[in-house]
């Protein structure tokens, strides 16, 4: 369980720099989720508790890489070419069952195990069955021949006793191919983070009921619950909440009882019908931290009895960009994660734009060919903190950092894809 203090995200400062905010968040918050174990089918995308160590070589036996002729190499004549007489036959999981002679080959298959010779050698080579000729019992090989060509050594791919895969690796398919490659059938990942999700705001409908005047359907939520899924965690969903404080107050003693950490979005502002603030405050601590960013701030960040606490804003695109800037590295460094930011690459924006200095701003872009077939950025024309199309339509966010004030088109920019975060 999370033991978090009341003044762990305390920050005096007044506007707070996006790298400041998160390197504070790697330093306030330990993991919490404790180990279990998991069929490794069910493996995918949790996040691995320890080292996972080899306890074997892959492959576990020289082998070979081709269909064709297992030789010893000093056998072929670098001059002219060999005639060598082929007796026997090695497949994937039937092995040769003899020791190989100097002076004759073996047909040989993809992944069959490289015979042995006599006294502890044996054949070093394959021929590929498209280098050579076969005229009856024999297998003529021309020179040219590489030492060791097309034979797979034991190891080569794993090597018993090294760390196949790092603790707090987010496990993708190929990871959890690997490790079934040295025969595990489980293994020790974090528990699933239980995440309490609800909106605040008396305008705000579930979808399938009726809107009043004045009333939009909650999208935030079910956003929210996706993204959150996408992580691993369990979603508690505790649905819509009224701007009232008590109603709030008693969702969040709920939200703190039962998991690891609650997110809600809305009602965080300062106005007069934002209540959040003042229910955190009621049952543990809030702490603003107003970001220097656009989309977004202020984000919101608390403990209540010890659980993590995050308040995101209520327009549908700030709380996009700062879940996934922020709460998701926050939920990962909670789960143990090693890697807990998400890699950008760099692409050539072909729009201009002007920002204002000292803040960094996110831009919605699709990626589109250019002319040369190189992909490029170009931003959603309309850009509201609310407008959800422009999220569905985007493939990610143009980043610009603090320091620029005007993009000119055609300039290198650092993109983050919604594939690489969900
Ligand atoms: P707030 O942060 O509560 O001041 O809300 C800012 C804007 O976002 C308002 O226009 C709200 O109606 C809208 N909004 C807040 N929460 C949601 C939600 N869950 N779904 C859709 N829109 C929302
Ligand atoms: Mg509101």
């Amino acid at each position: 369980m999370a033991q978090l203090s009341d003044d762990c995200f305390a920050f005096g400062g007044k506007l707070m720099t996006v790298d400041a905010a998160l390197a504070l968040l790697v330093e306030r918050i330990a993991p919490i989720a404790e180990p279990e174990t998991v069929p490794l089918a069910d493996a995918l995308d949790r996040i691995l508790a320890a080292d996972l160590v080899a306890t074997r070589d892959v492959p576990p036996h020289d082998n070979s890489a081709v269909d064709g002729y297992a030789v010893y190499f000093d056998d072929l004549s670098t001059q002219g070419e060999t005639r060598l007489p082929f007796r026997g036959r090695a497949a994937a999981g039937h092995p040769l069952g003899r020791p190989q002679k100097r002076g004759e080959a073996v047909r040989i298959f993809t992944g069959a195990p490289m015979p042995a010779g006599a006294d502890g050698t044996g054949p070093d080579t394959v021929i590929m069955q498209e280098d050579c000729r076969v005229e009856g019992e024999v297998v003529i090989v021309q020179p040219g021949i590489k030492r060791g060509a097309n034979r797979r050594k034991a190891g080569e791919d794993v090597k018993a006793g090294s760390v196949m895969l790092p603790a707090g690796q987010r496990l993708r398919p190929q990871d959890i191919g690997l490790a079934a490659s040295i025969g595990c059938t489980s293994l020790d990942v974090r528990r699933a983070l239980e995440v309490a999700v609800f909106s605040t705001g008396d305008e705000l409908r579930e979808p399938g009921t009726a809107t009043p005047p004045g009333c939009v359907y909650d999208a935030n939520r079910f956003a929210l619950a996706a993204l959150l899924r996408r992580l691993g965690a369990r979603v508690r969903d505790l649905g819509i909440i009224p701007d009232r404080r008590e109603a709030i107050i008693a969702a969040l003693d709920r939200a703190a009882g039962a998991a690891d950490a609650i997110v809600t979005s809305g009602g965080m502002s300062t106005g007069e019908e934002d209540h959040v603030k003042a229910a955190v405050e009621a049952l543990g601590s809030l702490h603003f931290w107003r970001l220097a960013i656009k989309p977004g701030r202020p984000l919101a960040l608390g403990q209540i009895r010890g659980k993590a606490f995050i308040g995101l804003p209520g327009n549908p695109v700030a709380m996009m960009v700062t879940f996934l800037r922020f709460a998701r590295p926050m939920l990962l460094r909670l789960l143990g994660a090693r890697e807990t930011e998400p890699v950008l690459y760099r692409v050539r924006a072909d729009f201009a734009h002007k920002k204002k200095a000292d803040r960094r701003e996110w831009v919605r872009a699709r990626l589109v060919a250019d002319e040369t077939g190189a992909l490029v950025a170009r931003k959603f024309p309309r850009d509201g903190a609310g407008i959800l199309t422009s999220l569905v339509e985007a493939d990610g966010l143009v980043e610009l950092p603090e320091r620029l004030t005007h993009l000119e088109s055609g300039s290198m920019v650092d993109f983050l894809p919604f594939s690489e975060v969900s």
